[in-house]
């Protein structure tokens, strides 16, 4: 009798571990199918590890790339090739984010219900979010330089414009070499996939946690010689900028006045608000992950913090991140989450998916949104030149960061304040030099083309 138990109790368990086993695969059959159909070693999706089916469109029809049994087809023309690389992608799978990789699964029409039938019907037609003339925009304004240039509607998360660059013509890819400077870092889209030192584009951080953990900060004034030692280091100003509060230090971007306020509110604080900030985390953007934002406000001295405070020091940041904080500060805290796909269509152009925006959690207060809203308003009036961006309202910071390379590298970050064009961008340009004018002057003309084609 007992051994009948035993024997029957080792049965149970068998059959417990067969019905979780199974259930467990249907699991993953149902997460991870897309991605396993689209595995390159799968022959009925792929020729030679290239996809033979599916079509990547821009939002307005532009047929960026088509997949055949050779392999990808691109648009005609080398300069939309070129300026849509990193969002279309290669045909030979280099670039990891591009549609043409990161979205072979949605191509490939799967499904749980019905497979992988779609694919013998030419798979699916996705239209991304981009606007290909924009892209192209901004491709020319970067006149060569690498980096990178995104625009977005903080409302309803749309990525309008994302550009990196070093790019190459996909139609015909070069050997890049580890010595080619000029190409260096072409596979990788800057915008999603790596973070730079912020510079003074940071002091917003910096700013909002002084807004919210100093009791006297709006009435407190400071006086700039230029330099201020810190332990062994001296944080420099590229002038003395004499009597300073707030606001006025945001608009002449006094490195003294926001380096102090870090040293003063130390490192648990400015730890505290990079995460409320979004930026350790990254964004899934329909399925691609954004590089995560890096600090170390802990290890080094008082100096080393107060360059960490103004956006040097240890701090690197992802552009997308500093993208959607922009957004979030025009948008009472919060933004929607970038997006890549519009929707996609079945190969006769039947839509069959819908576009559902999503908002981040709470970056910044409502109130201190407000503030650093209209902080970043009194910049262009102040300092960067409302004539500058002709028929918008547009809050930004700008920002010049070292890296040890030969050239400063420039940023320029904000919104357009506008119901009809709720636009957040940002601009990175290595070896760009001065913050606002190199970088300041892309933002507008992409924005200028932005509101032109209506967003
Ligand atoms: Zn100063």
């Amino acid at each position: 009798m007992k051994k009948l138990t035993a024997r029957s109790l080792i049965c149970l368990f068998l059959a417990m571990l067969l019905a979780l086993g199974t259930a467990l695969f249907v699991f993953r059959w149902f997460r991870e199918g897309s991605s396993w159909v689209s595995f390159s070693a799968n022959d009925h999706l792929y020729s030679n590890g290239v996809l033979k089916s599916g079509t990547i469109l821009d939002r307005n029809s532009v047929i960026l790339a088509e997949a055949g049994e050779s392999g990808w087809s691109f648009h005609e023309n080398s300069t939309v090739r070129q300026a849509n690389l990193h969002a279309t992608g290669d045909g030979q799978g280099k670039i990891g984010t591009g549609a043409t990789n990161a979205f072979a699964g949605k191509l490939s029409g799967y499904n749980f219900l019905t497979g992988a039938r779609s694919l013998f019907d030419g798979g699916r037609r996705i239209y991304l979010t981009i606007d290909s003339g924009l892209n192209q925009t901004a491709h020319t304004a970067m006149a060569g330089h690498k980096g990178c240039v995104a625009v977005y509607n903080y409302k309803t998360g749309e990525i309008l414009c994302m550009v990196s660059a070093p790019a190459y013509d996909p139609a015909s890819p070069p050997e890049i070499s580890e010595e080619d400077e000029s190409l260096k870092g072409a596979y990788i889209n800057r915008f999603l996939s790596a973070s730079f030192i912020p510079g003074s584009t940071f002091k917003l951080v910096t700013c909002t946690a002084a807004l919210e953990t100093i009791e006297d900060i709006q009435t407190r004034s400071f006086h700039c010689t230029g330099s201020l030692p810190l332990d062994d280091f001296t944080i420099s100003c590229t002038a003395p900028h004499g009597e300073l509060e707030l606001g006025k230090a945001l608009t002449v971007s006094c490195n003294c006045f926001f380096a102090q306020l870090a040293v003063e509110m130390g490192p648990e604080v400015m730890e505290n608000y990079v995460s409320q900030a979004g930026f350790l985390e990254g964004y899934n953007i329909n399925g691609i992950p954004t590089k995560a934002s890096s600090f170390d406000f802990r290890s080094g001295n008082a100096g080393e913090l107060g360059w960490s405070g103004v956006g040097q020091g240890f701090d690197l940041v992802n552009p997308c991140a500093l993208m959607v904080y922009a957004g979030a500060i025009a948008n009472g805290g919060k933004a929607a989450e970038p997006q890549l796909i519009a929707h996609t269509n079945t190969k006769d152009d039947l839509r069959i998916s819908l576009y559902l925006p999503q908002k981040t959690k709470q970056l910044i207060s409502a109130d201190t949104a407000g503030q650093l809203q209209q902080m970043m308003k009194d910049n262009v009036t102040n300092n960067y030149g409302a004539e500058n961006f002709p028929g918008m309202r547009v809050g930004a910071k700008s920002g010049t960061a070292q890296d040890g390379g030969e050239n400063d590298n420039a940023w320029f970050l904000g919104f357009v304040e506008d119901e009809a064009h709720p636009l957040a961008f940002v601009v990175f340009l290595e070896g760009g030099g001065f913050g606002s004018s190199a970088a300041g002057s892309v933002a507008s003309q992409v924005l200028q083309a932005a509101i032109r084609a209506g967003y």
